[in-house]
């Protein structure tokens, strides 16, 4: 767990997985059903951790990571909207990035180091990652994001953190951005001043707490569902969610199905469909943060199902869905429920109810996840049901403070020299 924390990815390139997901017992999982999120949180955690942290530590860490609330909303007698945009940067990458922060920092105070994180980002995971190792000691951030191509409130969330977290505004593009990470990653003077970690999808413990909520949607839904197994809809792009997904069933929660929903971008699906894996380059939709052509987390799940396609599909169906559809399930839910949900979270939906229309005639409760909050992503919600939706107080906050960013070139030079002289900043 240390190492792979740590380190990210494994010495010869590849991914991390668990040597073995830990099992929960009838009679443990008897005892969870009344406990909170964070007791859920804190069982996994042990599971995975606890030889490793102390468990009073882990505890106290669990509720630093888990502040705020993971509301199971009703839309109708059998269909959920589990929200988890309500950590600090609306997303739910809070999730991952809060946990993988803490767990980080313990680690390296252990080994009295200071651990510098790179990431390069287009928005969301930025600024997860950013709030998420605010304060932390042990640790500091580089975030590098190519000028005028955030919007501005993620501009404001990957700039205002301050402390510990700095900002470097790259005069170029995405794909510039993350040639300059990759470039101090191999360089091996900067490996010499600085031990340097990425914090994207595929650390494992970004993926151990994205668990937690399946197993305590599970286990809320067995009280009211006696014998019903739900099934999830799993809005994805590096598909990191829905692998964390098929970990909490492996673990034995009360799951039944999935279902992948994607966007345009859907290599996924067809390898369901037809057992091949073909990545295409990323098509741009209006769910952007699902705009992933080559999924990154593909090999772990895959490796969970020893590369056997049908077998990932008795687990999980696949579901592409449109822009146009997008916006129909956004209208369609507002007319009929009053709720608002941002396209990502429409995606879900929208697969959702295009499987029960496939598979007609079963009883089980679905959970959507709902994976941002909708004021993200207000230009559509304005377009589909064409209301403003309300700005809540985070956002306000973070909106106020002031920006705080170092301009660079797209060369290297400039983002050596920048880190080499970070003890200094
Ligand atoms: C990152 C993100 C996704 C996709 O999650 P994966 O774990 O990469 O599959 C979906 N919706 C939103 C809002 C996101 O930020």
């Amino acid at each position: 767990m240390k190492r792979a924390t740590l380190e990210g990815l494994a010495p010869d390139g590849g991914l991390y997985v668990p040597s073995e997901v830990p099992r929960f017992s009838e009679e443990e999982l008897g005892l969870l059903e009344s406990g909170s999120f964070n007791n859920v949180a804190f069982a996994i955690a042990k599971k995975f951790a606890g030889e490793e942290i102390p468990l009073d530590i882990l505890s106290r860490l669990i509720d630093e990571c888990f502040t705020f609330e993971t509301p199971l909303k009703e839309l109708s007698a059998d269909t959920f909207v589990e929200e988890l945009f309500h950590g600090p940067t609306l997303a739910f990458k809070d999730y991952g990035a809060r946990f993988l922060a803490r767990m980080t920092g313990f680690f390296a105070a252990e080994d009295q180091k200071m651990i510098t994180v790179l990431v390069a980002t287009s928005g969301d995971t930025g600024s997860a990652v950013a709030y998420g190792f605010h304060g932390i000691p042990n640790t500091r951030v580089v975030l590098l994001y190519p000028s005028g191509k955030v919007s501005r409130l993620q501009e404001q969330q990957l700039t205002t953190a301050g402390d510990n977290v700095f900002a470097l505004e790259v005069k170029g593009d995405f794909d510039d951005c993350q040639r300059l990470v990759k470039q101090a990653f191999v360089d091996s003077d900067m490996k010499q001043k600085l031990t340097l970690t990425s914090a994207n999808s595929i650390n494992i413990s970004r993926l151990i707490p994205q668990s937690f909520y399946y197993a305590w949607a599970s286990l809320q839904l067995r009280k009211r569902f006696p014998g019903k197994l739900p099934l999830f809809s799993v809005p994805s792009g590096n598909y990191g969610n829905l692998t964390a997904g098929v970990m909490a069933k492996m673990m034995g929660f009360p799951i039944g199905h999935f279902i992948a929903a994607s966007n345009a971008n859907d290599s996924v699906t067809r390898y369901l469909e037809e057992g091949r894996f073909e990545p295409k380059p990323t098509v741009t939709t209006m769910t952007t943060a699902m705009d992933v052509g080559n999924p990154s987390n593909f090999a772990r799940l895959r490796h969970f199902f020893d590369g056997d396609f049908r077998r990932m599909g008795v687990e999980i169906s696949g579901a592409a869905v449109s822009d146009a559809e997008t916006l129909e399930a956004i209208r369609s839910v507002y007319n009929s429920c009053g709720y608002v949900m941002d396209p990502h979270t429409a995606v879900g939906y929208r697969a959702l109810e295009r499987y029960r229309q496939e598979n007609p005639g079963q009883e089980y409760p679905g959970v959507v996840l709902s994976t941002a909050h909708p004021v993200k992503f207000d230009d559509a919600i304005m377009t589909a049901i064409g209301k403003e939706v309300p700005i809540p107080v985070e956002m306000t906050e973070i909106m106020e403070k002031k920006k705080n960013a170092t301009l660079i070139g797209n060369g290297y030079e400039e983002l050596a020299r920048f880190l080499s002289n970070l003890d200094q900043q």
